[in-house]
């Protein structure tokens, strides 16, 4: 079969512009996912007739042939057959962008540094918090009247799917794009802020101050800095999202999100998930805290 965009050694027009379309939107860090969608909504063909996959888009614009080169054994040399379509400097940020995704999709979890729900969950015998081991997480305590244990793929499951909706219900992206337009570095600033009113408090108090004065300001002081902390890290979370959109949002979550990313946006709607006994009644295994303003608006 011939490749898309030549034909006969021809640089088909049409199928051309397709080609360097395609190129700059996966060079920009579009998902092409979202590509491939696109174009077979468009009603744009492939040269097989199949719809768009993101393997058919990912060989089109890496191939050679693109820039007029050939592969002969592991060596690029250029092929006088080929009119190039894609210009080099183009082509390169593909490939480069291509390699990376699937580096990330590929490589076998860096070392998980802590599972999905860590520091989530909450063991409804006893309160205290639950821990991984082995396909598990369970409930550690020694003065435990009744420790709790749950699957990991169940938990972790039922979780994704409920943060998902939460965090594509209207209130938590409302809440969220204030907060990107500050910027990352308004965030940090106001870390260093509360650090230094935190240490002036502990002066003044330190010098004859009253008690009830520095601890309202310390408990106010906390607040502030654990909400921009956790900004901070659902900032860098999201940091793929193309936009804050439901339908990036999606996306995002189910294809593009390391594990990492997806833990700080956890963190940043739920407050703890409760575990209950597995005798409890499907859906009343897991019981969501939700922090405020991350409300479901029509559920
Ligand atoms: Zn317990």
């Amino acid at each position: 079969m011939r490749a898309y965009g030549w034909n006969k050694g021809q640089i088909v027009d049409a199928e051309a512009d397709v080609l360097r379309e395609l190129a700059e939107r996966v060079a920009d860090g579009e998902p092409i996912k979202k590509v491939a969608a696109d174009l077979n909504e468009r009603g744009i063909p492939t040269v097989s007739g199949r719809p768009w996959s993101s393997r058919t888009i990912s060989r089109s614009v890496t191939s050679p042939r693109a820039v007029g080169l050939r592969e002969r054994n592991g060596e690029l040399t250029s092929d006088p057959d080929v009119d190039p379509i894609l210009d080099v400097a183009l082509w390169e940020r593909v490939r480069d962008r291509i390699n990376d995704a699937d580096r990330k999709r590929f490589t076998p979890q860096r070392r998980r540094q802590s599972p999905l729900l860590a520091d989530v969950l909450r063991c409804a015998s006893c309160g205290r918090p639950m821990y991984l081991t082995g396909v598990n997480y369970m409930c550690g305590a020694g003065a435990c009247p009744k420790p709790l244990t749950i699957r990991q793929a169940i938990a972790e499951t039922e979780a994704s799917e409920r943060v998902l909706v939460r965090i594509t219900s209207g209130p938590w992206l409302d809440a969220l794009r204030p907060v990107a337009e500050q910027g990352a570095a308004h965030w940090r600033a106001v870390v260093e802020d509360t650090h230094q009113r935190m240490v002036r408090l502990a002066e003044e108090f330190g010098s004859g101050g009253p008690q009830e004065a520095f601890d309202a300001g310390m408990v106010a002081a906390r607040r502030t800095l654990a909400d921009a902390e956790r900004h901070l890290a659902t900032l860098a979370a999201v940091d793929g999202l193309p936009a804050l959109t439901e339908e990036s949002v999606v996306e995002w979550w189910v294809d593009t999100a390391a594990e990492d990313d997806r833990r700080a946006v956890i963190r940043s709607v739920v407050d703890t998930i409760v575990v209950n006994e597995s005798a409890a009644p499907r859906g009343d295994r897991l019981v969501f805290n939700w922090r405020v303003g991350t409300d479901v608006r029509r559920s």
